[in-house]
């Protein structure tokens, strides 16, 4: 019989995040394969093997999962998130575009997730209600020079944009320099709001300014939303402002 493997969205926080069809793909599976901080997430059930690795490993673990499926068992490899957006979904389509015959002839399903700038989003307000684009700051697999001509591109062209990864321990320069390039393009008064493991007991969001949003600290759980000139902040007596961006582009020339 033909083995099957799911690439599973645990979504960005804790189980009320998890999509139904989330869950009944993680009942199925007799192994689930993930970096080990995901597979924490994901009670242990009986019989069902876990093979945790670490976060830099992907290919190694998409191959794993994609041998042990064509071994004809039902595999589950799980992703913070949406497994599409920044995650295991490509990693196991190019392990599969590279990889023997055998493992086009699996069952492959992909199982969405709530990606983390929709959590973050929802946070603030309506951050992403008009144009906007995400760009991961994790220079591992493309060179920094083209995250900047991203960012260039997304600013000039009134994007909102998502900045996924904003620091590394490695590289915690990054997102200061990001913010930096976007302000050569944006007024300092743009609204910012960085949104801390959103989800989870440890939530922490803050709206501040582009000028102001240096002095910000974000670590590798935060995820940056940098509006365009068009998003705009509500203040609101005793609560939290609401950030958002309005649907028409009243304010653009063209
Ligand atoms: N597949 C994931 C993204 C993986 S890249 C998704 O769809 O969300 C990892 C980055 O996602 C982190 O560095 C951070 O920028 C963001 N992220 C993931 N979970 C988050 C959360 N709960 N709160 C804020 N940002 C998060």
């Amino acid at each position: 019989m033909n083995g099957s493997l799911t690439i599973i969205g645990l979504g960005p926080g804790d189980e009320r995040y998890l999509t139904q069809e989330a869950e009944d793909a993680l009942a199925t599976a007799e192994a689930v394969y993930g970096y080990r901080a995901y597979l924490d997430r994901v009670p242990a059930r009986d019989g069902q093997s876990r093979h945790g690795s670490d976060n830099r490993e992907e290919g190694a673990r998409a191959k794993a999962a994609l041998g042990h499926a064509a071994d004809g068992a039902k595999v589950a490899v799980v992703s913070g998130g949406d497994p599409g957006v920044f995650a295991m979904a490509a990693s196991v389509c190019e392990e599969i575009e590279a990889g023997p015959e055998a493992w086009r002839k699996l069952d492959i399903t992909i199982v969405p997730g709530i990606t983390a700038m929709l959590a973050v989003a929802a946070r603030a307000g309506a951050p992403l209600g008009h144009d906007f684009c995400a760009i991961s700051l994790s220079d591992n697999l493309k060179p920094w020079g083209l995250v900047l001509k991203r960012l260039d591109a997304a600013a000039e062209a009134g994007f909102v944009t998502a900045l996924y990864n904003p620091v590394s321990q490695a590289r915690p320069w990054q997102l200061v320099t990001a913010l930096m390039r976007l302000a050569e393009h944006l007024p300092g008064s743009t609204p910012v709001i960085f949104g801390r493991a959103v989800g989870r007991s440890e939530e922490a969001v803050t709206v501040t300014t582009l000028a102001e949003a240096s002095g910000v600290r974000a670590d590798m759980a935060t995820l940056v939303i940098v509006g365009s000139a068009e998003t705009r902040v509500i203040a609101r007596d005793g609560q939290a402002p609401l950030v958002y961006t309005p649907r028409a582009a009243d304010t653009v020339t063209v």
